[in-house]
């Protein structure tokens, strides 16, 4: 076993068992990309058993942080079937749901999402790709599914030195088996493209706040609704299922629009009341005001504008800007969600990004909630940077 030596003062992370030690901190010792390594403080005292990563600025992520523990086939099953029978005791209302949400679930670089009866992975770090078949095989034993799909293809994996691979993994055949099924969430049925869509086909994480934004639709009466980067409807149909007449769903992407359209049909609802426009919200919003268009609620769940802390400030004025002109589209007493998927923002930051919108709007809001990512999709207390999708319920007042 290889053994990765730290610089003096550096072990106090992983003694907080974070899971990450970056390059700068290490003193000596190297070892094969995803090649399991023993990890000591500076004085030779054991911290963790991790997977090394020889290109990566994550250059070891933690397996474990117990001495006595081995990290192999038997690990893995362990914490795939721990991480499973978690999701089994959330009460999700779905058939779609995350299974192993990555360094929540003590699984760095693995994430596996489920749709109905396909499983849908993508590994995102080398010690992930170095155990691949294990847990391919692991994770079809636990769930009892034999068809696994492959989205390795997250541009994360560049920085890994690993190339971009999808396809079939267990159970389908490539050009034969379908890609695109139907998941049942809260009741609606919603297409999915495991093949073409993003990330592994479909936003999960925001499962729990289409729940309540149909709520909150209903609630307040919401006629007009205005679903900004909407990629396959979700919440255009949360809209409608919450009694809007009419949803205006603007995304860039014609394929996403396209399966928007089916989305709201195949719930029964009438998509020639609808429009879809295919656009960048910065422009569609800018005509939006000068036409004097109103809406009664709106959503805006934009990309990651600053995937770290980096990019934070121009992802801010992003931000800012969007929110400032949805403020402004809204009649009175209006609802607004509004949401950033950035890591490199916080929450904290996020709500004086929008306070700020809101003056230059000269909008005043009540903050009806405070959202996050659902459930299956944790944040834990020894993991904080895992935190990423935050958002907020406002009643224009
Ligand atoms: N709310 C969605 C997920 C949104 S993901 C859901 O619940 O499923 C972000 C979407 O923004 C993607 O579909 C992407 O195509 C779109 N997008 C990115 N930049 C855009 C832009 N400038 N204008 C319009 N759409 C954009």
């Amino acid at each position: 076993m290889k053994t990765i030596r730290l610089r003096d003062g550096k072990e106090r992370s992983l003694q907080r068992r974070h899971p990450w030690v970056f390059e700068g901190s290490v003193a000596r010792g190297g070892a094969d990309a995803g090649e399991t390594v023993r990890v000591e403080s500076h004085a030779g005292q054991f911290l963790a058993w991790g997977a090394f990563s020889p290109q990566s600025m994550f250059r070891v992520r933690a397996w474990s942080f117990v001495e006595a523990e081995r990290i192999d086939a038997a690990f893995f099953e362990s914490r795939l079937r721990h991480a499973i029978a978690l999701r089994g005791r959330l009460g999700i209302a779905s058939d779609a749901m995350r299974l192993v949400h990555g360094e929540a679930d003590g699984l760095p670089g693995l994430i596996v999402d489920r749709y109905g009866d396909v499983l849908c992975a993508q590994f995102l770090s080398a010690g992930a790709e170095r155990w691949r078949e294990v847990i391919a095989d692991a994770l079809c034993a636990i769930t009892g599914l034999s068809h696994l799909y492959e989205r390795s293809d997250a541009s994360v994996r560049a920085l890994e030195g690993l190339t971009p691979r999808t396809g079939w993994l267990r159970g389908g055949v490539a050009g034969q088996t379908p890609t695109e099924l139907a998941i049942t969430e809260h009741g609606w049925t919603l297409g999915v493209d495991l093949a073409q869509g993003h990330k592994t086909g479909y936003y999960l994480d925001q499962r729990e706040n289409r729940r309540r934004f149909a709520e909150l639709v209903r609630q307040l009466g919401c006629r007009s609704v205005l679903n900004c980067f909407c990629y396959t409807g979700g919440f255009s149909v949360a809209a409608l299922a919450g009694g809007a007449r009419k949803v205006v769903s603007v995304d860039s992407s014609a394929p996403a629009l396209a399966l928007a359209r089916d989305n709201i049909r195949r719930n029964g609802f009438d998509d020639a009341a609808c429009e879809f426009a295919d656009a960048d919200v910065n422009h569609w919003l800018r005509d939006a005001l000068a036409n004097g268009r109103t809406f009664d609620a709106i959503v805006l769940d934009p990309p990651k504008f600053a995937p770290t802390a980096a990019h934070a400030e121009r992802a801010a004025r992003a931000y800012k800007d969007i929110n400032r002109l949805a403020l402004k589209l809204l009649v009175p007493g209006g609802l607004l969600l509004t949401f950033s998927c950035s890591g490199g923002i916080s929450a904290d930051l996020f709500h004086k990004i929008v306070a700020g919108a809101g003056l230059d709007a000269g909008v005043n809001a009540a903050i009806l909630q405070r959202l996050e990512a659902s459930c299956d999709h944790p944040t834990t207390i020894e993991f904080p940077e895992g935190e990423y999708l935050k958002g907020l319920a406002l009643l224009k007042v």
